[in-house]
C-alpha cells in the first residue's frame, strides 16, 4: 500500500507544473493505490477562482472513478491543508481520507481556521492526516514567494 509520504511526495510533483500560479498540488488515489487524477493550482493559469489543485483533481478523479460523482475509498492528497471551498468540495465528494502538508494558518478551513471536514453536524467526515512532509510542501510555496517579491 502506498505511504501517506509517497502521497504528499506525488502532489508535490504536481504542484512543480504550476507555473505562474501559486505551487499547490494534488492527487486523488483510488482505493488500490493507484493515480486517479492529478492537478495543480491554476488559477491565474485559467482565471478561474475556484481552480484550486484540490477542485481540479476531485473533478477528474470522479470522471474516471466509479460511475457517479462519489469518490468513495479513495484519498485525496494535498500539499497545503485547504481552504473552505477545497474542505466543502472533498466532503461533497464523499472522499474517505485527506492527507495533507503544510498548515495554513491564514486560510486552512481542516483545524487551522474552521474544521469543516471534522464538523459533527456534516454526515460525512473523512479521516485526516496534516503535517505530512511539512516542511518540503512549506518550503516549495516560501521558495515561490520569495521570487514574487
Ligand atoms: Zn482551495
Amino acid at each position: 500500500m502506498i505511504s501517506s509520504e509517497d502521497m504528499v511526495r506525488a502532489a508535490l510533483k504536481a504542484a512543480s507544473g504550476a507555473g505562474a500560479d501559486v505551487p499547490i498540488g494534488a492527487v486523488v488515489f483510488a482505493p488500490d493505490g493507484t493515480v486517479l487524477a492529478e492537478a495543480c493550482n491554476a488559477r491565474e493559469t485559467l482565471g478561474d477562482p475556484t481552480a484550486h489543485a484540490e477542485v481540479l483533481a476531485l473533478r477528474t478523479a470522479a470522471s474516471r472513478f466509479g460511475d457517479g460523482w462519489r469518490l468513495d475509498g479513495c484519498t485525496l492528497a494535498v500539499t497545503l491543508e485547504p481552504c473552505t471551498m477545497c474542505a466543502g468540495a472533498l466532503v461533497l465528494a464523499r472522499v474517505s481520507r485527506l492527507v495533507f502538508g503544510a498548515w495554513e494558518p491564514k486560510t486552512g478551513a481542516v483545524s487551522s481556521l474552521w474544521d469543516v471536514v471534522r464538523d459533527r453536524r456534516l454526515n460525512h467526515r473523512p479521516e485526516v492526516q496534516g503535517g505530512v512532509l511539512e516542511q518540503e510542501c512549506a518550503d516549495l510555496l516560501e521558495r515561490f514567494f520569495r521570487t514574487q517579491r
